[in-house]
């Protein structure tokens, strides 16, 4: 077969037998798994944003714009030329584009303003195109959208900065928030000295006589540090309290906020990372004194969900360039997509996709009713964690594998592979790193067994759609009776991962997705690589499924 690029010769040799690169497709109509959970958890009537988006994320325009991103990193100045302070950072005309697209179709916003229920569903969906293209911006996106649930904790500030968070317009200009028609906000807890454990924060937080507070100390990682404003703990007379740092003071001054430098990063170059001092920087309170972490912890919950879609979308993506190629080349006289053992490594990687995507879907409608219904309370609080750290761990390998599939083409950075690759390991390092999530798991256990009570009704909806299913969950059930130890609460955490997604793919996937997942992942046909489906996999169906 001929392709396109095949008549394009040079003077010594044609060209052939290369894929046509992967561009104007729209994200969201070849993605039927994603349009099916749309509907499935509520979100249908956002079909027709979904299409407009997946089609202009998938232009060529948009895919030029996230390799320009990341080949043209942001940079810092932090003086003008004169010596003044200015502690900016600087950013290819690419990165604005991405940025105005997501803010403008309401990634940031959506669930807060749209009175229609599934705000949160058709939010993720919108979330997992955004990222395929370009995963570094989503991460203002993300902390835009996830402080408002943390701000609700204080009133007055609620008030004053949801209006400009909910605008849906980027505005990047540096200038106060008060002069501006959009905001974007971050957060800044970790420090030198530890991240996990944020209680051991040495910021220093006094007040200032005026209801307010100063803030002296430093952050050693602050993602998106052009930001407008940022949750940040600091101790206060209290113990660990959580405030709400502007890049301005309400006189129109740069608040004591300065940048240091900017992290060279082994992956979402396009974004900047910093290192921050605090000099005395204007704060006021959100939430009361000692309280930092209960405050803030509500937007880290909602920043995880988008983790588990980061994870989810890098691997939709990888996979759809796989098998894209696999399609268009030929090694041995037939076209990749035609050998068997290419078939079984796609197909594995078609399973992995698509558990992911369902269970973020599913998530997202937890997170959608959490004030109302106690049970999906439950599932969002554990399964939001299980998924975080199971979704984000196979994240890596599954990229990995994907990669493979386009042979050296994949390795080089023409290809989004290379920057697939080096994202993927960042979704279980922030926001909590595997081990931490895994205590975090073991603690809702313990603290709120109604949240795991939740969880198991839920995963016991697909008892009876297949046998390996059934005698996974017994052991599990049995195992989690006992009291779980932190040795075992890896093992815990991906045992529950595993059988929430095999409940959610018998209940709502075709038969062959079903039964190849619970056979690979549960039972003991499968291996511990990709492409190792049992032979009776019905192959072609799962990967026509895909994509
Ligand atoms: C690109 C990037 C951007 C970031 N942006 C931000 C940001 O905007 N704001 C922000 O506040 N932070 C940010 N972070 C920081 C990130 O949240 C932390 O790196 C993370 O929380 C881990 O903290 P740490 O690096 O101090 O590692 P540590 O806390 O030292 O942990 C190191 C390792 O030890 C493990 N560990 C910790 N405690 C235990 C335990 N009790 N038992 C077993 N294992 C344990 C962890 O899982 C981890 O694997 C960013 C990080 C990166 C890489």
């Amino acid at each position: 077969m001929k392709t396109a690029l095949d008549v394009r010769g040079s003077g010594t040799h044609e060209v052939l037998n290369q894929a046509l690169p992967l561009a104007d497709y729209n994200l969201f109509s070849t993605d039927r798994v994603l349009q099916e959970a749309l509907d499935r958890e509520g979100a249908g009537w956002a079909r027709s944003r979904l299409e407009e988006f997946g089609r202009l994320t998938g232009t060529e325009e948009a895919i030029r714009w996230g390799f320009q991103a990341n080949e043209n990193p942001p940079v810092l100045r932090t003086h003008d030329r004169f010596g003044h302070r200015i502690d900016e950072v600087e950013f290819h005309p690419a990165w604005h584009h991405l940025m105005r697209l997501s803010v403008e179709h309401g990634l940031s916003s959506l669930p807060w303003t749209e009175t229609q229920p599934g705000g949160h569903v058709a939010r993720a969906a919108l979330m997992l195109l955004a990222s395929q293209n370009e995963a570094g911006h989503t991460c203002p996106v993300s902390m835009s959208y996830a402080v408002v649930p943390a701000l609700r904790k204080q009133l007055d500030l609620a008030r004053e900065w949801e209006p400009r968070l909910h605008s849906a317009r980027y505005d990047p200009r540096a200038r106060p928030a008060a002069e501006k028609s959009g905001a974007l906000m971050g957060m800044a807890m970790t420090e030198k000295q530890g991240g996990s454990d944020v209680r051991a924060n040495t910021t220093m937080a006094e007040t200032d006589g005026a209801g307010g507070y100063l803030i002296t100390g430093h952050k050693w990682f602050c993602s998106a540090p052009m930001c407008d404003a940022f949750l940040v703990l600091a101790q206060a007379l209290g113990g660990l309290t959580c405030f709400l740092l502007p890049r301005w003071t309400p006189d129109g001054e740069r608040n004591g906020f300065h940048i240091q430098r900017l992290k060279s990063k082994l992956g979402n170059r396009s974004n900047a990372s910093s290192e921050v001092e605090f000099d005395r920087a204007w704060a006021r309170r959100v939430g009361e004194e000692g309280r930092g972490v209960a405050t803030i912890i509500d937007m880290v919950q909602h920043t995880r969900l988008d983790c588990v879609m980061g994870s989810a979308s890098l691997m939709r993506q990888a996979l759809v360039q796989a098998i894209h190629h696999a399609r268009h080349r030929k090694a041995f006289g037939r076209m990749l997509i035609d050998q068997p053992l290419m078939r079984n490594v796609l197909a594995d990687l078609a399973l992995e996709s698509e558990a992911a995507t369902v269970l973020m879907m599913r998530l997202a409608r937890a997170f959608e009713a959490r004030e109302t219904d106690a049970g999906e309370r439950g599932i969002a609080r554990l399964g939001t964690a299980i998924a975080k750290y199971w979704v984000s761990k196979r994240g890596p390998a599954q990229v990995n594998e994907a990669l493979e599939c386009l042979g050296g083409n994949g390795f080089v950075e023409e290809s989004i592979l290379p920057r697939l690759y080096r994202e993927a390991p960042l979704n279980s390092i922030w926001e909590g790193s595997g081990n931490v999530i895994c205590l975090d798991i073991l603690r809702a256990m313990n603290k709120e067994p109604e949240a795991l009570d939740a969880l198991l009704r839920e995963i016991r909806l697909a008892r009876g759609g297949d046998s390996r299913f059934d005698g996974f969950l017994t052991a599990l059930e049995q195992d989690l009776t006992a009291s779980a130890n932190e040795l075992e609460a890896r093992r815990l955490a991906e045992r529950m991962a595993l059988a929430f997604e095999a409940s959610l793919l018998i209940r709502h996937s075709v038969p062959e997705v079903a039964d190849a997942f619970c056979a690979a992942r549960l039972g003991s046909e499968g291996g511990g690589a990709f492409g190792t489906l049992p032979a009776s996999t019905r192959f072609a169906a799962i990967v026509n499924r895909a994509f």
